[in-house]
Parts: structure tokens; C-alpha cells; sequence
């Protein structure tokens, strides 16, 4: 496995924004392993959740208000020949990273939102798939990062089904045991039921990853109950022939617009995740505030 460094720039920042494109960027992550380039479907910034730790400011519009796919396209080839031809890597924010923008390890779709709220999921996928296919990138993987809310939609479904045959993969959000842990933390507008359903439903088909966010709120670790709950929920998809590659477990990277929303240290995510790893036999893997952006990269 590559060594990434939690101080270079490229991994710090993972900032969605780069040169003057609207759908299309480029970070180190050490989920992936290396370069990853991600496709915001929600320049809009609409989400189905309003997580106490959500770094996107929805104070200031966004700077589409719908997908234009032929545009993404062309952001999305554009930045994976400069990437591959070692254009990326000489510009300063990479540099440190050198030979790991060579390769791209995904195409992830993520952003400032949620990307299952688009109308038409499969067709961007297939944009991906295109472009991945056309450039010849049979190692990279097309990765959905998503809060689960929109996977049970048909368009969605078709959208896994493509990514199913093109090395997909899907890093589904899962911050709580509860309902009421859930509205707590993230505040979505849709029922607790509904995401652990699509959960298991897309675990079904697919093996899936887990990512889940620890934090302190008003300065409490989730109860031993709430954990108790989080790991049942865990077992319940596995009960129901679900299969979960690997948990992510992560805590807040900087601080966010709730005060009261704080992280953990390393020791109390590292005692989690054991826990969580004990009870369900899964890979639990943890990463703290220098890794991989932190809240940036689960969505
Ligand atoms: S962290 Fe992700 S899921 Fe939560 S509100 Fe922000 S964009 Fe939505």
C-alpha cells in the first residue's frame, strides 16, 4: 500500500473545488489509496440530511442548480488525462503526492450533498462508466458515497447495477443504533427505517462499506446503549444474508457549525471501533482527524 502522509496538502484539503470546473475534483485519499477524483451530482448542495457536523455551507448558493452531464463528462476526462499524464502532480497542492495522482483509484460520486437526489443517477453513472471505459481505466473503481436515503429509488438501483459490472462500490452512511440517536445527529429528513431497509437491501446485492462518524454530543461518547443499538444494526444486515466489506469508523476532522458537536480522540475511537470489531467480526478500520479529510470525504 502507497504511504500517504496526514500532512500533505493534497489530503488536508480536500476541498470540492477545483480550477473553474463545477462538477469535477481531485483528492489524495487514504481511503482509497490514493488519487481519487470526485463527481459532485449536488452543486446545488441539496440533502436529505442536515448533519450536526456538515462542512457545506448552505448559506451560499451553489453554483449549478442541476447536473449538466456532457459538461461533467468533459471536466471528468479532462482532469483524468492531466492526472495520468503527470500533469496533476506537478501542480504545488499535489506535488508532495508525485507518482499517486498517476493512477486514479476512483471515480467517487460525492459532493455538496446527497448524490442519490438527482432525478437521473443511472445516467451519470453511465457518464462515468463512459469515460472510464474511453480512457481506458479498467483498474479504477466508480465508488457511490452516499447517506443510503435514495437507494431504494429505480434509477439508483439501475445506477448500482451498472456500477456492479464497472468495479462499483458503494460507502453508505451509518452514524447511529436509533431513531432518536439518528435525528439527533443527523437530522434527516427522511425515517430511520427507511435507511436501515435500504441498507439491507443493498448490502443484499452487493457488498457494501460502512462509514460511520463517532462524536461527542454536548461534550457525551454515544451511550453504551446507542452502541449496543449501532452494532445490532450492524448484525441485523448481516442476519439478513447483507454483506458489509468493511466498516470505516471516523470522527469530526474540524470544527463544525454546531458547537456542541465535538470528536473524539484517537483512543476513543480506537475503543469503539475494538468493540464494534468484537461484536461483529467485521474489519473495522479507523482513521482520525488527518485522514482522508475527515467528514469531508463521507460526502
Ligand atoms: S454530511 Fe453529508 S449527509 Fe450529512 S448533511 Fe452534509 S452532505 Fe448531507
Amino acid at each position: 500500500m502507497p504511504i500517504i502522509q496526514n500532512h500533505w496538502s493534497s489530503v488536508v484539503d480536500h476541498s470540492r473545488r477545483y480550477q473553474d470546473f463545477t462538477y469535477v475534483y481531485p483528492v489524495i485519499s487514504r481511503r482509497s489509496r490514493g488519487l481519487s477524483i470526485g463527481i459532485n451530482l449536488n452543486p446545488d448542495k441539496r440533502c436529505n440530511f442536515d448533519c450536526v457536523y456538515c462542512e457545506v455551507d448552505r448559506t451560499i448558493p451553489g453554483k449549478a442548480t442541476h447536473v449538466d452531464l456532457a459538461q461533467a463528462a468533459d471536466e471528468l476526462r479532462w482532469l483524468a488525462r492531466h492526472a495520468v499524464t503527470g500533469g496533476l502532480g506537478e501542480e504545488e497542492k499535489f506535488r508532495e503526492a508525485g507518482a499517486l495522482t498517476l493512477e486514479i483509484r476512483d471515480f467517487a460520486f460525492s459532493g455538496d450533498g446527497e448524490p442519490t437526489m438527482v432525478p437521473n443517477f443511472d445516467a451519470c453513472v453511465e457518464m462515468a462508466v463512459g469515460v472510464r471505459q474511453e480512457l481506458g481505466l479498467s483498474d479504477t473503481q466508480i465508488v457511490l458515497i452516499t447517506d443510503a436515503a435514495g437507494l431504494d429509488k429505480a434509477t439508483v438501483r439501475r445506477g448500482l447495477e451498472i456500477m456492479d459490472a464497472n468495479l462499483g462500490e458503494v460507502w453508505a452512511k451509518l452514524d447511529a443504533g436509533t431513531e432518536g440517536y439518528f435525528r439527533q445527529v443527523n437530522r434527516g429528513f427522511v425515517s430511520f427505517s427507511r435507511i436501515l431497509r435500504n441498507l439491507n437491501l443493498t448490502a443484499q446485492a452487493r457488498p457494501i462499506v460502512i462509514q460511520s462518524l463517532f462524536l461527542k454530543v454536548h461534550g457525551e461518547m454515544m451511550s453504551a446503549l446507542e452502541l449496543r443499538s449501532y452494532i445490532q444494526r450492524l448484525q441485523d444486515i448481516l442476519a439478513v444474508g447483507g454483506q458489509i466489506k468493511e466498516v470505516h469508523a471516523y470522527t469530526i476532522a474540524r470544527p463544525t457549525p454546531e458547537a456542541w458537536a465535538t470528536r473524539l480522540t484517537l483512543a476513543e475511537l480506537e475503543s469503539l471501533a475494538s468493540m464494534v470489531r468484537n461484536e461483529t467480526g467485521l474489519q473495522v478500520l479507523t482513521c482520525d482527524s488527518g485522514c482522508v479529510g475527515g467528514v469531508t470525504l463521507l460526502k
